[in-house]
């Protein structure tokens, strides 16, 4: 039997396991995570859209438990607005809907989901234990595993640092969430570009509890149908709240000061989210405020000279702004686990610098290249760098239907954009 270590359970981390223990290869899985199912629960996490093309994948792959309570969005406006008081904006539509289901929720139920899948032989375990940089690569070399993976994320700088980095972006993004019961009028999903940042408004499914009494357990988490609104600031700009004092603690005073920063903010750009984001009920818990730095790391490393390969965020962190993230580290999870299941077939060893390498390239081929230069025009919009021929098709979005309709299935499929993006 192979077995298989897998450092993270977030997007790429659980896509990855669900592949390999709903075959019926002969392997074991051990998937490490810091979390709890209940703590995953009742943290709030940044909530992310799944797009069509994603959303189908884990349908198929037997992970969307909320098929009819989940808000489903198709149409995208998408708005420009340079602060001089003019806007521009247009609405396409998607080929198929997306959601969005708050991230704990998602995360907690795919990896019960991962636990109790009986089809594989070996199955899964779950070990709740934070992986440290040196049991890693003890892991590695024990002979234990006949593969080791890395799924960490962009938030673990010790397990981050044992890939070189190859890019790290100049722009940190400050972000600013809240979920509010209800949804504005308008298209499903809301995204208004300004020179400072983006402001997000989309459907999400979000997780909602009463605060424990004294004394008592605190009531299970509901999930309710709601609005995420997200300011994704340019950090030290004026929609970043930290510019005034405010911080990153999770204290209620500080995330009050955040929103009320970013509620600021929404009335400039936004002046009709922002009146019915001023009267909808917020879901406290929903609240949160995160730095995000953008970069790109080698996906192979070497542990006491065995291979080890990254998959998600830990290598590839794109912009939030692009919407890629979650849906890249779906796709790479999907592409890695078909590249392992053909190599256990194959009967070769996993831990192979070549074939892990191999791996990768394949889901840079067919996605990643496509994703990083969609996040490329995201985040150089208001840049200036953007070639002339790229901001003059960009331009006819305003005017022509056909071709806002392509813009926004590009979001969910960049490899589709090659009309923006070619010369
Ligand atoms: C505000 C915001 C909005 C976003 N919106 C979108 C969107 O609309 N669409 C989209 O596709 N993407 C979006 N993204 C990006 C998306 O959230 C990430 O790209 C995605 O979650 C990355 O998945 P991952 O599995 O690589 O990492 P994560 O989801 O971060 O998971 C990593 C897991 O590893 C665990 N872990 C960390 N360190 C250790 C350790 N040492 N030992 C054991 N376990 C560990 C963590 O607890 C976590 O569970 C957004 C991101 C942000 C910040």
């Amino acid at each position: 039997m192979s077995r298989i270590m897998i450092a993270g359970a977030g997007h790429a981390g659980l896509g990855l396991a669900t592949h390999l223990v709903r075959s019926d290869a002969d392997l074991h899985v051990d998937l490490y995570t810091i979390h709890t199912t209940e703590e995953l629960l009742r943290a709030p996490r940044l909530t992310q859209m799944s797009f069509p093309t994603v959303y189908e994948l884990e349908q198929n792959a037997h992970l969307d438990f909320w098929s009819g309570l989940s808000p489903v969005f198709r149409d995208i406006s998408f708005a420009v607005s340079p602060g001089d008081g003019t806007r521009q904006s247009f609405v396409g539509q998607q080929r198929r809907v997306g959601t969005a289901i708050d991230h704990g929720a998602k995360t907690a139920a795919w990896l019960q989901q991962v636990e109790r899948q009986d089809t594989n032989p070996g199955g899964a375990f779950i070990h709740v234990q934070t992986v440290q940089a040196q049991t890693l690569a003890w892991f590695a070399k024990s002979g234990m595993y006949d593969l080791v993976i890395v799924a960490t994320g962009d938030s673990d700088t010790q397990l981050g640092s044992l890939f070189s980095q190859v890019s790290v972006s100049p722009t940190t993004r400050v972000i600013v969430q809240a979920h509010f019961e209800g949804a504005p009028s308008g298209p499903d999903v809301q995204v208004t570009t300004t020179p400072h940042g983006e402001i997000f408004a989309y459907p999400v499914l979000a997780a909602h509890w009463e605060p424990a009494q004294p004394g008592q357990e605190a009531p299970a988490p509901e999930l309710v149908p709601a609005t995420a609104v997200q300011v994704y600031a340019r950090a030290g700009g004026p929609m970043d709240p930290t510019t005034e004092g405010v911080t990153f603690s999770r204290r209620a005073e500080n995330l009050s000061a955040g929103w009320a920063h970013a509620h600021r903010t929404l009335a400039e750009h936004t002046p009709e989210l922002a009146a019915w984001a001023a009267q909808a009920p917020c879901l406290e818990q929903s609240r949160l405020l995160r730095p995000i730095t953008p970069r790109v790391r080698r996906p192979l490393t070497q542990l006491n000279g065995t291979p080890v390969l990254g998959i998600g965020d830990v290598v590839l962190t794109v912009d939030p702004t692009s919407g890629q993230g979650a849906n890249a580290s779906t796709r790479v999870a999907h592409v890695v686990a078909e590249h392992i299941l053909a190599r256990l077939e194959q009967g070769k060893p996993l831990a192979d610098a070549a074939f892990l390498e191999g791996a990768y390239q394949d889901y840079w081929d067919q996605h990643g290249q496509h994703t990083s230069v969609f996040n490329n025009l995201v985040t150089d919009f208001w840049s200036g760098k953007l070639p002339p021929y790229m901001t003059e098709r960009f331009a006819h979005n305003f005017t022509d239907q056909d071709q806002a309709d392509r813009m926004v299935v590009g979001w969910d499929d960049p490899s589709t954009l090659d009309w923006l993006l070619t010369p």
